[in-house]
């Protein structure tokens, strides 16, 4: 970790901390925040979570989730005093101040040391300190490994452990993707030790679906999808309409994706919501075709390799169009 000697020098006396997620913060992000907040609140620091926007529902068992401020829906005059005034900034989740919507211009002009800790590729050179590791799983498993870096594993308790294992057990597609080294494994037996109860986090986060939710993905897949054989290419796009006939809520369509990239033989999977301020888009892989690339030269957009996102701010029917022609560049790739 870059400067964590300094770091840790400067944590020996009370701090006033703001710890940020990236916009639409999942599971990952939110439960790094609220895991590093619980540990910091227990080291004797003040800490106040601000989310640039609203997160799904089934992330608020967290412990911590009623403290946390909304910025785009709260007092932002007050919030923006908090951030000015504060001591040290963490970033969690994210390695680039347009990831956080308007927060980044308060975030940016605050004289606070910033501290950033995240797993994406395209870090901009922002913070004093730094864990930053485009191999870990997710930023959770980062946040373990900076407590311990402090010396402080002993402090893991078990809503601190259940927030970590959120980020990793969703970053890693439950333990499926290539990210998920023997250390995850072995750090998630740590959480356990602590009395984390796995199957109760698995059901909080995935079985909690409303009924609206799986009509949606039933319509989605049925409606929405098409494949692109020549190109081992699927896409699912989702019309503004869509979203409101369905009552969508925010995180209905998380997950959606995948369902794409399961067919046998795709080997690139996207998906384009309307969300009536723009087109936000995901994109996966399977092998070595990289999607943060796909994502950065042509959608405004970065990510992992095998897991990016991205948005732009022209018309369904457009995105789909420029995707489709985008695909040509990549031809020889997806048709290995
Ligand atoms: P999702 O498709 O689940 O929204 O995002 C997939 C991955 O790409 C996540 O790790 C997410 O943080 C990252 N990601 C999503 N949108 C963007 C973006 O606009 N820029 C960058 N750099 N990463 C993104
Ligand atoms: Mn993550």
């Amino acid at each position: 970790m870059r400067n964590l000697e300094l770091l840790k020098e400067k944590l020996q006396s009370s701090q006033k901390v703001i710890i940020v997620p990236h916009r639409r913060p999942d599971a990952d992000a939110l439960g790094s925040c609220l895991a590093l907040s619980m540990y910091l609140q227990k080291k004797g620091h003040e800490t106040l979570v601000i989310s640039p926007d609203e997160y799904p529902q089934f992330l608020f068992w967290m412990t911590g989730n009623e403290q946390v401020a909304i910025y785009e829906n709260g007092n932002q005059a007050e919030l923006n005093k908090k951030i000015n005034e504060a001591d040290l900034i963490f970033c969690l989740d994210f390695s680039s101040l347009d990831r956080i919507e308007k927060l980044g211009e308060p975030i940016a002009k605050s004289p606070a040391e910033k501290v950033l800790i995240d797993h994406h590729l395209g870090k901009e050179d922002f913070a004093k300190y730094e864990l930053w590791d485009t191999k870990a799983s997710a930023t959770a498993e980062l946040i373990f490994d900076f407590i311990t870096l402090l010396g402080d594993q002993k402090m893991i308790d078990v809503e601190i452990a259940e927030c970590i294992y959120a980020g990793i057990m969703t970053d890693t597609g439950s333990f499926k993707y290539s990210s998920t080294s023997s250390k995850v494994h072995r750090n998630i037996a740590v959480l356990m030790d602590r009395g984390l109860n796995t199957e109760r986090i698995h059901r909080l986060v995935y079985d909690t679906n409303s009924e609206n939710r799986i009509r949606f993905l039933g319509f989605a897949l049925d409606n929405r999808l098409e494949i692109i054989r020549e190109y081992n290419t699927a896409f699912i796009y989702i019309k503004a309409e869509d979203l409101k006939r369905f009552n969508s809520k925010t995180g209905d369509t998380e997950g959606l994706v995948n369902y794409a990239l399961s067919i046998e033989g795709i080997k690139l999977a996207a998906m384009f919501t309307d969300r009536n301020d723009g087109i936000s888009m995901s994109f996966r892989s399977v092998g070595d075709f990289s999607v943060s690339e796909l994502a950065a030269k042509h959608f405004n957009g970065g990510g992992h390799k095998n897991a990016a996102g991205g948005r732009l701010d022209i018309p369904l029917e457009d995105v789909i169009k420029k995707f489709k022609e985008v695909l040509k560049e990549y031809e020889a790739a997806l048709k290995a």
